[in-house]
């Protein structure tokens, strides 16, 4: 017996009429009408005389290997770059070598012997790269405007509608968006009264109610906004608006359509909102040529698709809503995997198409409200629509169905053959962009899941292809999450995609905001549980609004300090005595009162330091992931190290060093603070807790939470006040046994040298320990293949995260002479488009400085630029100079390596470029400072990738990507030279820098018998 059309689960993610029975019928007409439909397409199957051939082919044999299948896509992608000859050479050896080529079937395999040996070696590799640019022409309707019109005319000979998509390079800045608006400006301006003459075709142009408009646009409003950022929906909405009404407008006024695309899960819900925004403006409410995609393999669309139905029933003008089922899975496990979100994303490919299904019913069901436009090249998916339409009687002009340009053209004629509309999707534009949509088309056809591979490929019997989506007898493994298989996971970042948690972390936002406005906070010295009286106290300000002062900070006294310390070293025994697991499990407790509080602990950060949204949030995540890894940490500790040998046992055992100084920056008030506060009490040391001056009103949030989490008054003092005044007393105290330290230089060397000078003291007894984390003068390389448009937006991020106030911020770019003006370009406009505001706002990409003399010290690095170097870009911050401590972004160019904007630690929003002649001088110029922090390079070079991990000085060293953001557990973080001593923060040895080694020998043996030796080990603590 035939079963129903989907599992029936899925038959019930939407409101439907349709009975069993009703769904019995539809089946049936789906296999009918898909055999028709294979059967028509598998005639016309390509043949290796045809370019499509060569795709599948390439896809086919990249699939049978997955280190192939990374290779051959990864040179395909870098492919446009290659136009210099040696390059190109370079390349495809460095990507088919001989353990490659081996494996390559055996025309590629000639063709790359021939290009990588022989005098017709430079003739072979310009071969494969035309070949492959050729390839990716095949996906592109054209480069120009007047190309993808053209090749719409002849989609019409064939009976096809179109729609035309503007591919572009990623919008990092607003004369990018510009740019994007006005391609389509001319588009719409354009083709429409040239269209007029084009003859008629009832089956592209006759319409529900009236003529189809044969000009369709299909665009993306992320590059509507260079900021489009979903933390910030309202001037997110703001903005691409204002350069989609135009278009609109356009598009209506000359009868064209505008179709919205859908992009990554993360602009999904913002992209929706725009749309109903829009469409609901008066002048377009009663526009019916407009349309949205839905991706039905997201867990929200069947819940999207009934918002948008409702939603259109208030509209009263139906709009058209394309069903796709996504083009970004493998990006979507991967990046909500990697950052512990839950996956959005059907894990299992029958629930995408079972999901699409329901979505088509669906929309038959509701088409006075919400067109159907079914975007698919799986003939099941759109037999099933077909049938289903037929079914419900739903008239033939209100569907249709939709394919990509340069894919399935057998199944394409199958369709019109059939007598249904269908729409082909072309992107135009340029090679370097449309090699990322020749790689995604790659990626899909070479997917085990791919129904196209399937169906022309693979040969699968027709039964199997238009089978109901139902599980698989075996469902595919869960794919394996970051983390899985370790003890430790990182704290999810809040994901501000999400309404609620935007909602919750404004809500602190007002809420802290209301506290502040009540007076500042009084901030004490605690010593042994009691607050202390101090004659001196200074006053913190919000940096973003310095009227408003937010703290009042009891400032301690050397005597303070002294006392502290003394404290300390009576509480060591019982807090040692308490037991690893006990201070373990503390930890534990301060990291879940965190969670509790996080938004409100962010909040302060905000309006303490300036510290945006997402900067603050993660510096909470980041402190909760330090309590949670030094927990594990200690109790790894916790059983002694043995070896044991018949006759002698051995145990290694780790004893507190004694009473610890933390003295913490303000950059990472709590993460920093915290790790090495927490560090330190988790191996039983005491620990007298001093915060920046800056940051004394998160630091006593943090004192107030390990004291509720367990831990003992006497075993943790909390000392703001001046470093000049407290800083050498404590440091110099003969019971301070070490120093944690984070901040800059000058400041980390001089703790170094006294404790060193308090050690060699007279009556001292121990030698002191100073762990000290550095600055750094980090550099990124950019290589002359590297994507320029990843590498623009790592560097920035990467330089002007928190106004470039981290340890790890990038403050030079080292790019390759090739590509300099190229890269500087684009990073111009981009460091233009940044936002500068207050800290509190979330649509501020950047916030203020922290304190005036940081502002000061800046602005003089900026008038020494303006001096020594060129300057390429500069935002000027207009009447925020009057409120806050900010500075503008600023890059200079062509900056002398050895001058101070080379070399000197700025910590602020200045960066500086420089020319590289090539790889080699770049990786010599990044290593050329006294620092070695983190550095970064971007290629796509294997040679050079790998030289850069290897030569590169520094103690993180990130490949393709920023650098910054380092994770506790997944990159310890830390540099050597003048960046610091002591091992890494969030790795495996960082605690037992807070401990000394002890071994006990014994001699077990007795007149020759000895005991049998131990299989474990117990617990270490007095
Ligand atoms: C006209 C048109 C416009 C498009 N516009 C957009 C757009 O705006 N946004 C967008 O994202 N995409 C868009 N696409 C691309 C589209 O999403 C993909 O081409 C499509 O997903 C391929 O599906 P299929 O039905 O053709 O093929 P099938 O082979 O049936 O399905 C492949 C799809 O199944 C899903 N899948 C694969 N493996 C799994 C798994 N293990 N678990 C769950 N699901 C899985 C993926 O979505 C994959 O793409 C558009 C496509 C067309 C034809």
């Amino acid at each position: 017996m035939m079963s129903s059309s989907t599992d029936p689960a899925f038959e019930r993610v939407l409101p439907s009429r349709l009975t069993a029975a009703d769904r019995l019928q539809i089946e049936r007409r789906v296999q009918e009408i898909g055999r028709g439909l294979l059967d028509r397409a598998l005639a016309a199957e390509p043949t290796a005389a045809s370019s499509e051939w060569w795709v599948q082919q390439a896809a086919e044999w990249a699939t049978q290997d997955d280190d192939l299948k990374v290779r051959l896509f990864r040179l395909v992608d870098c492919m446009p770059m290659l136009d210099d000859p040696a390059a190109l050479d370079r390349h495809v050896r460095e990507y088919v070598d001989d353990d490659v080529i081996e494996r390559l079937p055996r025309s590629l395999r000639l063709a790359f012997q021939a290009a990588r040996s022989g005098f017709l070696a430079p003739l072979a590799a310009r071969a494969i790269r035309s070949a492959t640019l050729a390839q990716a022409r095949r996906f592109i309707a054209g480069s120009s405007p007047r190309e993808a019109a053209q090749a719409a005319v002849a989609q019409r000979r064939h009976h096809r509608g179109f729609t035309l998509d503007l591919l572009g390079e990623a919008v990092t800045s607003e004369a990018d968006a510009d740019a994007y608006a006005e391609a389509y400006a001319t588009l719409l301006g354009d083709l429409p009264r040239i269209a007029a003459s084009w003859p008629a075709d009832p089956l592209v142009d006759d319409g529900p109610g009236g003529p189809m408009p044969r000009v369709n646009v299909s665009l993306k409003l992320s590059a509507l906004d260079s900021q489009f950022d979903a933390i910030d929906p309202r001037g997110t909405s703001d903005r691409v608006l204002a350069r989609l009404r135009p278009l609109w407008r356009l598009a209506r006024d000359n009868g064209a359509q505008v179709h919205v695309d859908m992009e990554s899960y993360a602009t999904k819900d913002l992209t929706l909102a725009i749309f109903r925004a829009i469409a609901m403006e008066e002048e377009f409410r009663d526009w019916p040529h407009c349309g949205i995609v839905v991706q039905c393999y997201l867990r929200d669309a069947p819940g999207d698709l009934e918002a948008l139905a409702n939603w259109g029933r208030l509209r009263g003008t139906p709009v058209w809503v394309r069903l796709v089922k996504g083009a970004y899975w493998d990006y979507e496990t991967v990046h909500a995997r990697a950052a512990g979100w839950p996956v959005p994303v059907w894990q299992q490919k029958w629930q995408t198409d079972a999901c699409f299904e329901a979505a088509t019913t669906f929309l038959l069901e509701n088409q006075s409200v919400l067109r159907p436009a079914l975007g698919s090249h799986n003939l099941r998916s759109l037999a099933h629509g077909m049938a289903a339409a037929e079914h419900l009687g739903v008239d033939r002009r209100v569907v249709e169905m939709q394919m990509l340009h340069g894919m399935g053209d057998p199944e394409k004629d199958a369709v019109t053959a059939a007598g249904w509309r269908l729409r082909i999707y072309m992107p135009y534009g340029q090679l370097v962009p449309g090699m990322a949509y020749l790689v995604r088309r790659l990626l899909e056809n070479s997917s085990n899941d791919s129904f196209l591979r399937a169906g022309f490929v693979k040969h699968v019997p027709a039964a199997t292809l238009l089978a109901p989506p139902r599980p698989a007898t075996a469902d595919a493994a869960a794919v394996p999450r970051v983390g899985d298989g370790d003890a430790f996971t990182n704290e999810p970042l809040a994901d501000f995609a999400l309404d609620s948690a935007r909602r919750a972390m404004q809500e602190a936002v007002t809420r802290t905001t209301a506290a502040f406005a009540a007076g500042p906070i009084d901030v004490p010295v605690v010593i042994d549980g009691r607050r202390v009286a101090t004659a001196a106290t200074f006053s913190r300000h919000d940096p973003s609004e310095r009227a408003r002062r937010i703290a009042e900070v009891s400032a301690a006294s050397a005597a303070d300090a002294i006392r502290a310390v003394e404290v300390a070293a009576r509480a060591l025994p019982a807090w040692w005595a308490a037991g690893w697991e006990h201070r373990a499990g503390i930890l534990e407790q301060a990291a879940a009162i965190m969670r509790r509080r996080r938004c409100e602990l962010a909040a302060v950060e905000v309006f303490e330091v300036g510290k945006p949204w997402r900067e603050a949030d993660a510096d909470v995540a980041e402190a909760i992931d330090f309590c949670c890894y030094y927990a594990a940490s200690a109790r790894r500790l916790a059983r002694p190290a043995r070896i044991d040998v018949p006759g002698e046992e051995n145990a290694t055992a780790w004893l507190p060093r004694g009473p610890t100084v933390v003295i913490a920056p303000w950059n990472f008030p709590l993460a920093i603070l915290a790790g090495m506060t927490t560090a330190a009490l988790a191996a039983g040391n005491p620990v007298v807790m001093k915060p920046a001056e800056q940051s004394s009103l998160i630091g006593l949030r943090l004192h107030e939470i390990l004291l509720e989490a367990g831990v003992p008054s006497g075993a943790l003092a909390f000392l703001p006040g001046r470093g000049e005044e407290v800083g050498p007393a404590l440091v110099s105290h003969p019971d301070t046994a070490l120093i944690a330290f984070t901040g800059s230089r000058a400041v980390g060397l001089a703790i170094n040298a006294d404790a060193a000078r308090a050690s060699a003291a007279a009556g001292s007894r121990a030698v002191k320990r100073v762990i000290a984390e550095m600055g750094g003068k980090n550099a990124i390389v950019v290589d002359d293949d590297a994507d320029l448009d990843e590498a623009v937006v790592g560097v920035v991020h990467s330089a002007f995260g928190f106004q470039g106030q981290k340890c790890s911020a990038c403050s030079r770019v080292i790019v390759l002479d090739r590509v300099y003006d190229a890269f500087l370009r684009r990073l111009a406009a981009a460091v233009h488009s940044i936002r500068v505001g207050p800290a509190c706002e979330p649509g501020s990409r950047m916030g203020p400085l922290v304190d005036e003399e940081a502002r000061d010290r800046v602005l003089s690095f900026i008038e020494l630029g303006r001096r020594t170097a060129r300057q390429a870009a500069a935002v000027e911050i207009g009447p925020l100079a009057d409120r806050g401590w900010f500075v503008g972004p600023h890059v200079f160019a062509d900056v002398d390596p050895a001058s101070p904007l080379g070399q000197e630690e700025i910590f602020g929003p200045v960066l500086a470029v420089m020319r590289a002649r090539d790889f080699a001088q770049a990786i010599d110029l990044a290593n050329g400072t006294a620092y070695a922090l983190t550095a970064g390079v971007f290629s796509r070079s294997p040679a050079h990738l790998q030289a850069a991990a290897r030569d590169l000085a520094a103690g993180n060293v990130y490949l393709n990507r920023g650098i910054t953001g380092a994770l506790v557990h997944r990159q310890p973080f830390g540099g050597y030279r003048m960046s610091g001593i002591g091992s890494k923060t969030g790795g495996p040895e960082y605690l037992q820098q807070f401990v000394v080694p002890r071994t006990v020998t014994e001699n077990t043996l007795r007149r020759g018998f000895a005991p049998p030796a131990r299989d474990g080990a117990a617990p270490a603590d007095g």
